[in-house]
């Protein structure tokens, strides 16, 4: 297996504290950590998708802070039609990686630093996964599909007979603004 890309050797950096050092990383995200693909409610960073880093290290009191931006491309399907959707993700992140000691094992504020490489993969993993959209619409507009027979109302009115309003919905009707059109 090739050395993961994440992986950002920090003996230097930390011999020149003040000195901010800019890393730009690349690679697969989906299988580096856990195996697992990043997927939230049917939106996800495909597995082989690029993945991208563009950071500065700097060395603060009892470890380093890495800021900067990710990004990678994702998919999924429309909330109201199915249709597939996509994008890139953007995401800024200013984190901080910490030494583990015993006493702070459990620290899930930081990121563990051990040895002489910084992993970037949790970071990016978890910054990509906060960024993706849980509801994706294929358009702010997007018709969706008939509740009755299925079909794909931006293609056209499908003919059904579609009930005025759910009563369910009239008091959400009489809060809507009045006076307008
Ligand atoms: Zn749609
Ligand atoms: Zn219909």
């Amino acid at each position: 297996m090739p050395p993961s890309p994440w992986l950002v050797p920090i003996t230097a950096i930390r011999r020149s504290p003040g000195v901010r050092r800019h890393e730009q990383r690349s690679g697969p995200v989906g299988k580096l950590v856990d195996g697992d693909p990043l997927v939230v409610a049917g939106t996800s960073v495909p597995a082989g998708a690029e993945a991208e880093a563009d950071v500065d290290l700097d060395v603060i009191v009892g470890g380093i802070e890495v800021s900067g931006e990710v990004s990678a491309p994702w998919q999924g399907e429309c909330r109201r039609c199915l249709r597939p959707v996509g994008g890139e993700l953007h995401a800024e992140v200013r984190e901080i990686y910490r030494p583990r000691t015993a006493s702070s094992d459990d620290d899930e504020e930081t990121y563990p630093l051990s040895g002489e490489q910084l992993d970037l993969a949790p970071l990016v993993r978890d910054a990509l996964l906060l960024a993706l959209p849980l509801a994706p619409l294929c358009r702010p507009d997007c018709a969706g599909l008939c509740p009755i027979c299925g079909a794909d109302l931006a293609d056209g009115p499908c003919g059904c007979e579609h009930a005025p309003t759910d009563p369910r919905w009239a008091v959400l009707d009489d809060l809507k603004p009045r006076g307008r059109g």
